[in-house]
């Protein structure tokens, strides 16, 4: 989970007419966040698998009222989502990286999520999420085979082309429009630096 950033609503009358999931809004919460999960990080492969999540529950017994609020909207993929369901813990609130820095609460070590600081909050989001699900540790172990291939080359090759070309790949793939890049910012602190 990376911070993200709440675009304007592009279609406040959608959201008045009882529509949360208007085309507009969803691909809005879709380019806040380069097209990921607000929670996982995975690139979800086309929207209209893409869910609108929220963030507080909708359910009848939780927050009905905040249905159609903007600010209560996220875009995320099914399996958090469905993790989440209508969970939500009033004193201990899941983290809403539309709020706040998520890495206050949570840290990448490995393939695993880990919540620093004893957060309560953090380590809720990552159990009830299930943020170490077997699929998202099987994804990060991918990710970081690739940098560790590309981490090798670098240190291997004695060509400054080539070392410039293999640094500069890496350094994009810690940009935050790439999949699970909290996972490779912190294997790239502690392998490349
Ligand atoms: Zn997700």
């Amino acid at each position: 989970m990376i911070r993200l950033f709440r675009p304007n609503c592009p279609n406040p009358a959608a959201l008045a007419a009882q529509n949360y999931k208007h085309p507009d809004n969803k691909a809005a919460l879709k380019g806040a966040s380069n097209d990921k999960c607000m929670y996982c990080e995975c690139k979800i492969s086309h929207i209209d698998f893409a869910h609108v999540e929220h963030i507080k529950p909708k359910a009848e017994d939780k927050y009905p009222e905040l249905m159609f609020v903007w600010e209560n909207l996220g875009y995320a993929c099914p399996k958090c989502n469905n993790s989440k369901s209508d969970k939500y813990h009033e004193d201990t609130p899941y983290i809403n990286p539309y709020d706040e820095d998520p890495e206050q609460h949570l840290v990448a070590y490995g393939t695993y999520l880990f919540s620093k600081n004893g957060s309560e909050r953090g380590d809720l989001t990552i159990n009830d999420l299930k943020l170490n699900r077997p699929d998202l540790l099987e994804k990060r172990q991918v990710k970081i085979e690739e940098l560790k291939r590309t981490i090798d080359a670098c240190f291997r090759t004695s060509s400054q082309a080539l070392r410039k070309a293999a640094l500069d790949e890496l350094q994009k793939e810690a940009e935050v429009d790439k999949e699970l890049s909290l996972f490779v910012k912190s294997y790239m602190l502690l392998n490349a630096a």
